[in-house]
Order: structure tokens, then sequence, then C-alpha cells
């Protein structure tokens, strides 16, 4: 019995499928081949591969993991959202969600299991971190999204479960198999990635020197407010995180997005908004307004769509761009984590 891992088919490269070919003693035109069945069409099957010979097939199976996860549930939150429970290969579980809009179908991918910063209002977090994903198991769940749509998306955002910047050799690892050209091809002006704020993570995410966009959860504009809603032990002094963003803009020449998750009683307020509009105004980032999606659990409460309202008119009326997505089906678990906790109870 072997009990080495075998690597995931969705991280294989150019190189490795080459070495693979000639040590099969297969000619070289096998490797495209393999990487169009991989990469272009998206098929990890390798008895699906009609053009490959059996030899090679079987060698696959042998060789490599070719699929780690699968998908356990599709629920559809009414709208045009359906979130996907993938099982793992250890039996843990993550989502990914396919949010579709006339103009674009948007997967939003999970970093990790649970979450290590806990944010009090979020159920990724509830019970800490359990594990990593590694590369193969983000790009899989592309994989599995893109066979609901039989496309590749639009837009990739890293807002499902776990902070990926505490994860970032292996969300390197994925963008850079999701952006290479020869493998999924997929612009990085596409791709986004979401974070709690982890200061030292946005200047790595910044030396990768792709044009990925960036969203920073920042949910207060001041650190009193910030700190009803992250723990202070796993969050940065606001005034840090505008600097870190700064040189992500000035590096990358990419505007940054503030996530903004509005509480009621807690963030809602117009002075905050005030605040809020000076700092975004000042440091030309954008703001994207998310009303809260009450977990089980905890005492949060959505604000009234009139506080909504008078938040987002605030900004706007500023000059401060502003999006905010009042989405129907926030009943169906439509938050980040939530499916996965309701299917551990
Ligand atoms: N850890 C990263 C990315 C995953 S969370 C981050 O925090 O940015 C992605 C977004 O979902 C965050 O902005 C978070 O505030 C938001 N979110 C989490 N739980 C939510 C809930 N119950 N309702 C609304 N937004 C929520
Ligand atoms: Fe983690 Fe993001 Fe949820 Fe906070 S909001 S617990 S950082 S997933």
């Amino acid at each position: 019995m072997n009990d080495i891992p075998k690597p995931l088919l969705a991280t294989v490269n150019q190189a490795e499928l080459t070495d693979f070919v000639a040590r099969y003693d297969q000619p070289s035109f096998r490797t495209k081949q393999l990487l169009d069945w991989v990469f272009h069409k998206r098929i990890l099957v390798p008895s699906q591969m009609k053009n490959i010979p059996l030899v090679l097939r079987n060698a696959l199976e042998e060789n490599f993991c070719c699929c780690s996860s699968e998908v356990e549930t599709i629920d559809c939150a009414g709208d045009a959202t359906e979130k996907l429970l993938i099982n793992l290969r250890d039996s843990n579980s993550i989502e990914m969600v396919i949010i579709s809009s006339p103009e674009r179908k948007t997967f939003c991918l999970s970093t990790q299991v649970g979450c290590p910063v806990q944010c009090y209002f979020c159920a990724s977090g509830a019970d800490g971190l359990i594990r990593n994903l590694n590369a193969g198991e983000m790009v899989e769940q592309l994989y599995h999204g893109s066979e609901r749509i039989d496309a590749l998306p639009d837009n990739i955002v890293f807002m499902g479960i776990g902070e990926g910047l505490l994860n970032f050799n292996n969300l390197a690892t994925a963008i850079g198999i999701m952006c290479d050209h020869e493998r999924l091809n997929i612009s990085p002006r596409r791709i986004t990635v979401s974070t709690s704020g982890y200061v030292p993570g946005i200047a790595k995410l910044a030396q990768l020197n792709l044009p990925l966009n960036l969203a920073v959860s920042l949910h207060a504009p001041n650190d009193t407010i910030r700190a009803k809603l992250i723990p202070e032990k796993m969050s940065y002094p606001i005034a840090e995180i505008i600097e870190a963003c700064n040189a992500y803009r000035a590096n990358t020449g990419r505007m940054v997005t503030f996530e903004y998750t509005l509480i009621a009683g807690i963030n809602d307020m117009v002075p905050a908004a005030e605040e809020l509009a000076a700092i975004a105004r000042q440091n030309r980032v954008k703001v994207n307004l998310i009303p809260y999606n009450p977990v089980s659990g905890t005492e949060f409460k959505r604000p009234e769509l009139s506080a909504l309202k008078n938040f987002e008119a605030v900004l706007l009326n500023r000059g401060v761009q502003t999006t905010m997505r009042l989405e129907k089906g926030s009943s169906v678990n439509a938050a980040c984590g939530q499916l996965r906790a309701s299917g551990k109870k």
C-alpha cells in the first residue's frame, strides 16, 4: 500500500504532463491532448478522455487523484444563487456559490475548512480553523461550478469559507493555475481576493504582481466598532489596513473595495456612514454594502430596509462609489458558511 497522497489532477502542469507522457513511452502530442481534456474541456475522469489510449488513461488513475471532492447537495436560494455543498476526501465539507445575473456568472470559492479569524457574526468561524484547503481543492470547486453552468465563470471571488490570506501559498498556487495561459487562462482582473484585513497577507498579495482585485472586509469606520465584530487578537488597526490598501493600489494599479456587512445597531448608523465616506473618499476606495444574513446562535440582526437605504445614501451623496446587493434568498443559508453549518447539525 502506498500512503503518499497522489497529486490532484487539477493541479498538474505542462512540464509534469510531458514527463508523465514520456514515462509511459507515449508520443509527445499526448501532452497537449491531456492539457486539453483537463483544462479546456475540464474533464477529470480519464474514462471520458476518448482520444487517449487505455494505457495512459489507466496510468492517470494510478498516478493522480483525478478528483478529490464531490458535490453533496445543491441549495437553490430562490433568486439566482446556487450553493454547492462539497465533500472533501477526509469527509470535511466546504461550500462554493454560483451567483448569476443576466450579465455575468460569479463563483464564490472557499479557501479553508472553517476560519481562524472567528468574526463574531460569521458562521464560517464558529469552530475556528479545521484545516487549510490545498490548491487542488480550490481549483476543483471551480470545476464543480463550471460543470453546473457548462462554462467557466465570468468572475471568481474568494469570499466563501475561510481567510485566504492566512492560507497564502495554496491560494497563490490555485490562482496561478487559474491564470496560467496553458491551463484555465482566466484573467486575474476577473479574480477578487477578500480578506478580513490581514495586513501582512495584503502585502504578499501585492508581490504576486498580478492585477487581482482586493476586497477588504472593513465593516467599521473605526477600531471601536470593529472590535465588536472581529476578535482583536486577529485584527489589525484600521490605519494599518488603509496603509496596506494604498500600497496595494500603488503596486498593482487596481482599486480596492471595502466590504461593509451592515448589522443593526452595531455599524449601520448615519455617523458611521459619514465616517466611512470620509475614509473611502480620502483613500479612493469603492464600498460594497452587504446586508447581514442572520446566523443562528448569534444576536446580530439585519438592519431595516430604511436603515440600509439611509446608509447607502450617505455614501452616494458624498460621491463614494457604492454597491449594495439586496439579495432575495437570504432565508436559504445564503451567507458564507451557513450551509456547511446547517449540514453539521
Ligand atoms: N474571510 C474573508 C473572506 C470570506 S468572508 C473575509 O472576511 O473577507 C466574505 C464576506 O462575507 C465578508 O465580507 C464577510 O463579512 C461576509 N459575511 C460573512 N458572514 C456573513 C453574514 N452572515 N451575512 C452577511 N455577510 C457575511
Ligand atoms: Fe473568517 Fe471572513 Fe467569516 Fe471573518 S467573515 S470568520 S474572516 S470567513
